[in-house]
């Protein structure tokens, strides 16, 4: 399976890539994961894209399609793999086809993983994640016991900073301006299943991996 995840800032897609990875046994690509380990690491890229993350904004094209392309190019991909968060805009489909065309191996499926505005804001600005183990928690619907440290671990918990109010409405303006309409370009070549993604994370899983087989 060469699976294109699409959805939102907050639809689930990376909860949900992760439970297809442990499914079909095949890597996820996550531009996300990539740039904020580059920023951690400090790394001239990371530092070059924080400001673009903080804001909510696109990293440039090139910047990410060299990274997917490196990625793509490892041998684990051969079986198949997760893009999760790539393409965000039309350009970066026609490239992510382009590259794929080259290595032989054509896209098999986009998914579009469907939430509402309104519960998208809450799933971002109630995100918490655990600094010590990065255990995920939301203050609307599945608070840590105690305020601010992890159930698990007793790490304490903090907001990514591309999770505040004004970074996440740029964030849902930039996917409706420049990723939904990808919903469109797949829907055009065939490939393309969407699901709804409110409601039990294990019902959502069951439900795409039906249609994904
Ligand atoms: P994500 O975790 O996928 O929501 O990505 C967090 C941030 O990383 C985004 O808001 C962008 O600033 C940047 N980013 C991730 N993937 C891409 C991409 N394919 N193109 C441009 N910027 C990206």
């Amino acid at each position: 399976m060469r699976l294109v995840l699409l959805g939102a800032p907050g639809a689930g897609k990376g909860t949900q890539a992760k439970m297809l990875i442990d499914k079909f046994g095949i890597p996820q690509i996550s531009t996300g994961d990539i740039l904020r380990k580059h920023v951690a690491d400090g790394t001239a890229l990371g530092k070059e894209a924080k400001g673009f993350m903080d804001r909510g904004e696109l990293v440039a094209d090139s910047v990410v399609i060299g990274m997917v392309k490196d990625r793509l190019s490892q041998s684990d991909c051969k079986a198949g793999f997760i893009l999760d968060g790539f393409p965000r805009n039309t350009a970066q489909a026609a490239t992510l086809d382009g590259v794929l065309e080259s290595l032989g191996m054509p896209l098999t499926r986009a998914l579009s993983v469907d939430v509402d505005f309104d519960i998208l804001m809450k799933r971002l600005t109630g995100r918490r994640t655990c600094k010590g183990c990065n255990q995920m928690y939301n203050v609307f619907f599945s608070a840590s016991k105690a305020e601010g440290k992890c159930d698990k671990c007793g790490g304490d918990l903090y907001q990514r900073d591309d999770d505040k109010e004004d970074t996440i409405k740029k964030r849902l303006d930039v996917y409706k301006a420049q990723t939904e309409p990808l919903i469109d370009y797949y829907g055009k070549k065939g490939i393309l299943k969407r699901v709804d993604g409110v409601g039990d994370i294990n019902a959502i899983f069951s439900k795409i991996t039906t249609m994904l087989s």
